[in-house]
């Protein structure tokens, strides 16, 4: 298992049941505990969506969480990387087909990492999480090069304007 690269700060976990049966939130609890401890990753466990750079999700997308998931997801300041667990995440599973299940979370949001299985296990979990800190690491990096650009950009805008008020450029007559 490769380790995703060193981050300047923690990254933050959401978990969310979209409408699961609560088998895979279990294996979930069981890696925040002392014998999976993914908290050595330098993950926390958190609430808010507006701190958090991993959406953690289980369970089918339902009607009633459907709205609900992508007001989440939205409200997620980016980077961010989400992470379908378990077949019920990744395409509906077990539910694909009731009246009320519309599918796996990419139906809706962009997925980053899928985690097979009915429950995953632990490891499974573990190495998601792994895979995804790497992702949200070359999305950290391709962010910050982009601001990187775009201040080189209005840099080089705010010389040129500068030699224009001075007269070094002259307009170009047509
Ligand atoms: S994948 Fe299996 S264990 Fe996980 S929520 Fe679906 S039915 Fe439950």
């Amino acid at each position: 298992m490769k380790l995703a690269p060193y981050r300047k700060k923690s990254p933050w976990i959401l978990h969310f049941n979209a409408g699961g049966c609560n088998g895979c939130d279990i294996e979930i609890l069981a890696c925040l505990g002392p014998k999976y401890d993914i908290e050595r990753f330098g993950m926390i466990n958190t609430g808010n969506p507006k701190q958090s750079d991993v959406l953690l999700i289980t369970g089918p997308v339902t009607k009633r969480t459907r709205e609900r998931l992508v007001e989440i997801y939205a409200q997620m300041p980016e980077p961010k990387v989400v992470i379908s667990c378990g077949a019920c995440a990744c395409t509906g599973g077990v539910f694909r087909g009731m009246y009320n299940c519309e599918g796996g979370v990419d139906q809706f949001i962009p997925v980053d990492v899928y985690v097979c299985g009915c429950g995953t296990r632990p490891e499974q979990i573990i190495d998601g999480v792994v895979q995804a800190l790497g992702i949200l690491e070359k999305k950290t990096r391709a962010m910050e090069e982009s601001v990187r650009l775009k201040k080189e950009a209005l840099k080089e805008g705010e010389q040129i304007n500068r030699r224009h008020v001075a007269g070094e450029i002259k307009p170009a007559l047509t």
